[in-house]
């Protein structure tokens, strides 16, 4: 059907918007991306007409693809009707609260806002405060967000902003390690344990490729804030209500974490933040506390709505389930694909994530290897091949994958996520023939 109406979109887009997008990674795709007119469960149809199975996914808030539960579509119409927002409190964030606060084991009280970059901002200020120190620790190839205290870039010792226009005082508080090093980790609290006011790391990296723990590292993370005295934040803003299901990443890896950010899911899909924890730390925040923190679109009904009601409606139903089983469906072909076709890529996700990551090396064979995704287990063939931290992914094929193997999946009408480095999603809405679908274009592509 082609591309003219995209195309057209996005040269009217270029002269109003800052690279034609809101978001910097929708102009990923080249020459430009498609534009979306609507959803259709597994499916949306772009603005020519043409139709994919979605893997993108809106990036990780959607848990019924494009088509919302009953009781979720009447919620959110019911709570737009008797009017957009207040200002004032409303029931549903209560509701809310008592959902995520009854399900996640770490989280007493909760604070909700926008945006996950807004939960990050406003975690790190209260570690900050709530410590009285400086010093933040966080993943290289993390992401929190687009905010100013973990834009940084360089080794522990040496680092800098990673984007003009922050200070660069700012990134002398930040000090970045690789995920899963946990000699580098001991050795930065060695030297600057008692000026680290938090460690705050995504349970899996998930916004450069899909990299799971290695046996130990959480672990490591945990015992040595507790020793001195900083606080664990898990960002859970991608993971949250959808590794490891209503308890979460922290569920699934048996982590306690001081503080947990979330957004995404706990949205239904429409802009969302939080910060939970314990209530000895999180009631800290205004007006509580002192540490200041407001917003005027905060606990946003509709919002809450959305969020509350796509979590219940998880609770009552098979949907996690349905999402895993179609996910080690997913990742277990793709294994067998990569096997025969290339070996030397790594399949990876877990739960509802997955991606093929184009690293350059694997194993002579594929003895006992990691059949649903790479979990980092040791004794698996692919053990010293498959990414460890974000350095491992970006060493790998992205133009390859960017230029030649995503468009031949879009050909074949699959929208994969807009680069190498974003995590695709499984939803509610998904099926088997959806799964088959792809796996036989993966066959065609790779
Ligand atoms: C998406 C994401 C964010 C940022 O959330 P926004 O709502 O885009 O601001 C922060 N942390 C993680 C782990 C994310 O995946």
């Amino acid at each position: 059907m082609g591309d003219k109406q995209s195309r057209e979109l996005y040269d009217r887009a270029l002269s109003v918007l800052p690279g034609g997008v809101n978001s910097a990674v929708r102009a990923a795709p080249e020459p430009y991306p498609r534009f979306i007119r609507r959803g259709d469960g597994g499916h949306v149809i772009d603005a020519d007409g043409n139709r994919y199975v979605d893997w993108v996914m809106g990036l990780g808030p959607l848990l019924y693809g494009h088509q919302l539960p009953d009781p979720v579509a009447a919620r959110i119409q019911s709570e737009a009707s008797a009017g957009p927002m207040y200002g004032m409190p409303t029931e549903i964030e209560v509701e809310h609260a008592e959902f995520v606060v009854r399900h996640v084991p770490s989280v007493e009280m909760i604070r909700f806002v926008n945006s996950g970059t807004e939960a990050t901002v406003s975690a790190i200020r209260l570690a900050r405060a709530y410590t009285n120190r400086e010093k933040v620790v966080v993943m290289k190839g993390g992401y929190h967000g687009a905010q100013e205290s973990t834009l940084v870039e360089g080794d522990s010792e040496h680092t800098h902003p990673s984007s003009p226009g922050i200070p660069s005082d700012f990134a002398k508080h930040t000090i970045p390690i690789p995920f899963n090093d946990i000699e580098k980790a001991k050795q930065v609290f060695e030297a600057h344990g008692d000026e680290i006011a938090a460690v705050i790391t995504e349970p899996i990296l998930a916004n450069v490729g899909i990299i799971p723990p290695v046996d130990g590292f959480h672990e490591t993370l945990r015992d040595l804030c507790t020793e001195h005295s900083s606080l664990l934040i898990w960002d859970e803003v991608i993971t949250g209500f959808r590794v490891g299901g209503l308890s979460c990443a922290q569920g699934k890896y048996g982590i306690d974490p001081d503080i947990t950010t979330f957004g995404k899911l706990i949205g239904g899909g429409f802009p969302v933040g939080a910060i939970g924890g314990k209530a000895e730390i999180i009631k800290e925040f205004t007006p509580s506390g002192d540490v200041f923190q407001a917003g005027t679109f905060s606990g946003h009904p509709v919002t809450m709505a959305a969020g509350l009601e796509s979590l219940r409606y998880a609770a009552e139903n098979d949907v996690h389930d349905h999402i895993h089983k179609l996910g080690e469906q997913l990742r277990s072909g793709l294994a067998e694909i990569i096997e025969s076709q290339a070996p030397e890529y790594t399949v990876a996700g877990t739960d509802g994530m997955f991606k093929v990551l184009f690293t350059r090396e694997g194993p002579a064979s594929f003895n006992n290897h990691c059949e649903t995704g790479c979990t980092q287990r040791s004794g698996c063939s692919r053990h010293e091949y498959c990414p460890k931290s974000g350095k491992d992914v970006k060493q790998g094929e992205t133009e390859r994958w960017k230029r030649i193997f995503r468009p031949a999946m879009l050909e074949q009408d699959i929208l994969l996520s807009q680069n190498q480095f974003e995590a695709q999603f499984i939803t509610y809405a998904h099926t088997e023939e959806d799964v088959n679908e792809t796996l036989e274009a993966y066959k065609e592509a790779l």
